[in-house]
């Protein structure tokens, strides 16, 4: 209630501030100063809509002070403002967009048919990005590597002793500790993992997992491939985590496909979805080099993240990101990752990044889902 109340003054006040200039009160912002006819009451207009009808066929909530002439539309997280006579609505309190202004009929307050368009696909847009916008349902883990493919070999003799830490093993028994933490975390939710064993699913096996995974509409699955590192410089050591490349284009929303979007707003929607993976991905590698940091950063060091085009990430339709958990070929960092414990914390680090990505992105949900 008092929600609605105070984003209804906000809105009339904005709307006053914005329709000041018109009176000459004040010097007119760029974006306001848009030519305002008053246009005629009188008889309906071919196609004119009463507000109410019009707010009931935009599945809108409408907030209405006769008193100003102005008023609101919600949904979908979509605040329109507008008044009578003013030549453009304004959405979210910040983008004015030009408009046949809307005008005192026989009926009331009533919407122009041209501007009742322009706002169904506002509108419409506003409930894609409602729907592109996601909960966590699924996690794959992916252990880096397997069976024949041992991945990076670090053989150093410490104190005398001989030590082989071996990239897929590591992978392994982190990824396998970090799913069994998932899974008792998230019992509700599919914790999946690509390789339970030393097996080897091919690159486009794992990802295929990842996209064969069936999802809901507000779902989403996350990526997190766990690997180890290896360098010729032996005194390279830390962790780092890779997030998809920005600068890379995909194809995420086909409209040629049956039940997809409309072609009009395909691409509309792919640019939003492009950007909600990045952006997501990034959040998900820096609260994983967060959680790291947190668990093993006084052994080891941050290497921070990174953006690259791996093969992995590159084919998943998800927010994804690949962890770099330390170098096997560094002397310390090889005998660290020999050791259960700070395997455990590894573990533990990596764990901690993607539940509070998880909470993260879902208090968002919340917030903009109404
Ligand atoms: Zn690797």
């Amino acid at each position: 209630m008092s929600t609605i109340l105070s984003s209804r003054l906000l809105l009339t006040a904005t709307i006053l501030a914005l329709a000041l200039p018109r009176a000459g009160l004040s010097a007119a912002p760029a974006a306001a100063s848009v030519q305002a006819e008053t246009a005629p009451s009188g008889p309906v207009q071919p196609g004119e809509l009463p507000l109410v009808a019009a707010a009931d066929r935009l599945k809108a909530r409408l907030s209405w002070d006769p008193l100003t002439g102005s008023g609101s539309l919600d949904r979908a997280g979509l605040h329109v403002g507008l008044g009578l006579d003013l030549p453009w609505v304004l959405l979210d309190y910040s983008r004015l967009v030009a408009v046949d202004a809307p005008r005192l009929g026989d009926r009331g307050p009533s919407l122009p048919a041209s501007t009742l368009a322009i706002l169904e696909r506002r509108f419409a847009e506003a409930d894609a990005a409602v729907k592109a916008h996601f909960s966590v349902a699924a996690i794959l883990i992916d252990p880096g590597h397997g069976g024949k493919d041992p991945g990076a070999i670090g053989e150093h003799t410490l104190d005398g002793k001989k030590l082989r830490v071996v990239e897929k093993d590591v992978a392994l028994e982190i990824g396998l500790m970090l799913y069994k933490s998932l899974k008792a975390r998230y019992p509700e939710r599919r914790i999946l993992i690509s390789r339970e064993g030393d097996s080897y699913p091919s690159l486009e096996e794992r990802v295929a997992m990842a996209n064969a995974v069936p999802l809901g509409e507000n779902e989403a699955i996350i990526y997190v491939s766990v690997h180890m590192n290896a360098s010729f410089n032996k005194n390279a050591k830390g962790f780092e985590v890779w997030y998809l490349n920005p600068e890379y284009r995909r194809t995420l929303v086909d409209s040629t496909k049956p039940g997809g979007p409309r072609s009009d707003i395909a691409p509309i929607l792919n640019a939003m979805l492009e950007e909600e993976f990045t952006t997501e991905s990034i959040m998900l590698a820096k609260n994983i080099t967060e959680g790291l940091q947190s668990r093993i950063g006084t052994e080891s060091q941050s290497r921070g993240i990174r953006a690259e085009e791996w093969f992995v990430v590159r084919n998943a339709r998800m927010p994804s990101v690949l962890v770099e958990a330390g170098f096997v070929t560094n002397p310390e960092e090889a005998r660290l990752l020999s050791r259960e414990d700070y395997l455990r914390r590894a573990s533990d680090g990596i764990y901690n990044g993607i539940t509070d990505f998880v909470a993260y992105f879902e208090s968002m949900k919340g917030a903009s889902s109404q």
